[in-house]
C-alpha cells in the first residue's frame, strides 16, 4: 500500500492548481455573482486539458485517470469553493465517458472532441417533478418512429447546464434518461439518448427552459426544461434499447466519485478559511483559535477531511481499477459503493463545516462580503439532491452491504 501519489499526479496536481490559481481563485466570487461562467473559462479549461481527462486521446482526451480526474476536480473546487466550475467539471468528467463507454461510433466521434475542445458540453437529464430519486419512474417518453428515428416528450423538472449549453460556439445536451415502453415495466424500458438542444451552433427546435434561482453554484443554472416533438436520430441512442438504465447508474457512480473529490476541495478552502480567521480574530483578550471548545473542533474537522479525502480518492482508484486496468475482482457494485460512500461522506463534511465556520467567523459570515456562505450552500446542494439525495447513497451501501433482498 502507498499513499502517496505518483510523480505523475503530483505534477498533474501542480499544473491544475497552478491554472486555477491565475484563471479561477481571482473570479469565483464574481461569476457566483453575476451567475455566468464564460466560455472563454471554459475554452481556457479545455486548452489546459482539463475537459477530457478520462476521455481516450483519439477523442481528443488526455486518456487519464479517474484518480486523475479527482485531483483536477479537488483543486478546482478549492480555487473555486462555489462549485459552478468544479461542477461543470465534474459532469465533463463522468457523463462523456459513459457516452464514450457505450455510444456509437459516429456519436463518439462528433461529440467527444468538441467537449474536450470546449466547444460543446453536455449534462445529465433525469429527474422528474414526480420525484428525483425513484428513477425508474420517469415518464418523459421516447417513441421511435417508421424510419427509425426517435421524438422525445417531456419535461424534466431539474436540469443543470440549459443556459451554458446554449452559449458554447458547437452547443450540447444531455445525456437524458427516457422511457421506451410501459411505464409499469418500471427500469425494464428505459432508455438513454444524448439530446442535443444547440449543434453546429444552431439550437434545435422543440426546447425550452426555464431556469430555478439558485442560492449557490450560481454561475450555471438549474432550469426547468421540456422537450416537445424533439427529433433524434438512432445514432444519439447510448447503449441498447431499454437498456438505459443500469448504463445510467453507472454514469452516476463516476459521478459520485467525482463528487466526493470536488466536496473535498470546498471542505479544504473552508478549512483555510476557518484556521486564518481563528488565529487572527481576537475575542476577550485572546485569539479564537486559544479557545479549546473551538480548536478541537477543528482538530476534528481536520481528522474528518483527511478521512474524506482518502475515501474520494479510493472511489476514483475503484473506477481506475474497474474501467482502465479491468482488474479481477473489482466490479461494478464496488465502483457504486465507493461513490456513494465517497459522496455522502464528503458533500456532508463540507456542510457541517462550513456551517460551523459560519458560526466562528461571527455576524461577519452573515454578509455577502464574507463568501463562506457560497461554498456552505454549494455543497448543501449535494447532500439534498445533486446527482442523488443523501439518504439514496445510504441505500446503496446498505444494499451493498445487508444485501437487495433486505433493502428495496
Ligand atoms: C442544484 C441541483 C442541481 C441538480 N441538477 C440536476 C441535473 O442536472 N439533472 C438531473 O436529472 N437532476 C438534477 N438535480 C436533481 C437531483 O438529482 C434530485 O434532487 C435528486 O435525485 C433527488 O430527487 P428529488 O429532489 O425529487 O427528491 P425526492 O426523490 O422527492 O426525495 C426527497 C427526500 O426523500 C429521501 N428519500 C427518497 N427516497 C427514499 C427512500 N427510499 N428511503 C429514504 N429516504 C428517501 C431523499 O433522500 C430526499 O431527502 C439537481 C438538484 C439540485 C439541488
Amino acid at each position: 500500500m502507498d499513499f502517496n501519489p505518483s510523480d505523475e499526479e503530483r505534477v498533474f496536481r501542480d499544473q491544475v492548481s497552478a491554472f486555477c490559481s491565475r484563471k479561477i481563485a481571482p473570479r469565483w466570487v464574481d461569476i457566483d455573482e453575476r451567475g455566468e461562467i464564460e466560455p472563454q473559462l471554459i475554452k481556457d479549461m479545455a486548452d489546459a486539458g482539463l475537459l477530457g481527462v478520462t476521455l481516450p486521446e483519439e477523442y481528443g482526451g488526455q486518456g487519464g485517470t479517474f484518480t486523475e480526474a479527482a485531483i483536477a476536480g479537488e483543486e478546482i473546487a478549492y480555487s473555486g469553493p462555489a462549485l459552478s466550475i468544479a461542477v461543470l467539471y465534474l459532469i465533463q468528467a463522468s457523463w462523456p465517458y459513459i457516452v464514450h463507454r457505450y455510444g456509437g461510433e459516429e456519436l463518439r466521434y462528433e461529440i467527444l472532441p468538441r467537449i474536450a475542445a470546449g466547444e460543446a458540453v453536455i449534462g445529465i437529464s433525469s429527474t422528474e417533478a414526480h420525484g428525483g430519486s425513484d428513477i425508474s419512474s420517469i415518464l418523459c417518453r421516447a417513441d421511435r418512429l417508421e424510419d427509425g428515428s426517435w421524438v422525445i416528450n417531456g419535461e424534466k423538472s431539474m436540469t443543470s447546464l440549459p443556459s451554458v449549453v446554449e452559449k458554447m460556439p458547437w452547443g450540447g445536451g444531455w445525456f437524458l434518461i427516457a422511457r421506451t415502453g410501459d411505464p409499469a415495466l418500471k427500469h425494464r424500458t428505459i432508455t438513454d439518448f444524448l439530446v442535443l438542444m444547440k449543434r453546429d451552433g444552431r439550437l434545435v427546435e422543440g426546447i425550452s427552459y426555464k431556469p430555478w434561482t439558485e442560492f449557490a453554484r450560481r454561475g450555471l443554472d438549474t432550469s426547468v426544461i421540456r422537450f416537445d416533438n424533439v427529433r433524434v436520430e438512432p445514432k444519439y441512442v447510448v447503449g441498447g434499447v431499454n437498456s438505459g438504465f443500469k448504463i445510467a447508474m453507472e454514469g452516476f457512480n463516476l459521478a459520485r466519485s467525482m463528487i466526493g473529490a470536488v466536496c473535498v476541495g470546498c471542505a479544504r478552502w473552508l478549512m483555510d478559511q476557518a484556521v486564518e480567521w481563528l488565529r487572527r480574530r481576537k475575542v476577550f483578550g485572546k485569539p479564537l483559535a486559544s479557545y479549546q471548545g473551538i480548536s478541537f473542533k477543528l482538530a476534528d474537522y481536520a481528522k474528518e477531511l483527511e478521512a474524506a479525502r482518502l475515501l474520494s480518492y479510493k472511489a476514483a482508484w475503484m473506477a481506475d481499477r474497474y474501467y482502465l486496468r479491468r482488474e479481477d475482482g473489482v466490479s461494478l457494485s464496488d465502483v457504486a459503493l465507493w461513490g456513494a460512500m465517497a459522496k455522502l461522506k464528503c458533500a456532508g463534511l463540507a456542510v457541517d463545516l462550513g456551517e460551523d465556520v459560519m458560526k466562528w467567523f461571527g455576524g461577519a459570515s452573515y454578509f455577502k462580503e464574507t463568501p463562506i456562505f457560497r461554498a456552505w450552500l454549494a455543497a448543501f446542494s449535494y447532500v439534498v439532491g445533486a446527482e442523488g439525495a443523501e439518504n439514496i447513497m445510504r441505500l446503496i451501501i446498505a444494499r451493498e452491504i445487508l444485501g437487495r433482498e433486505y433493502v428495496e
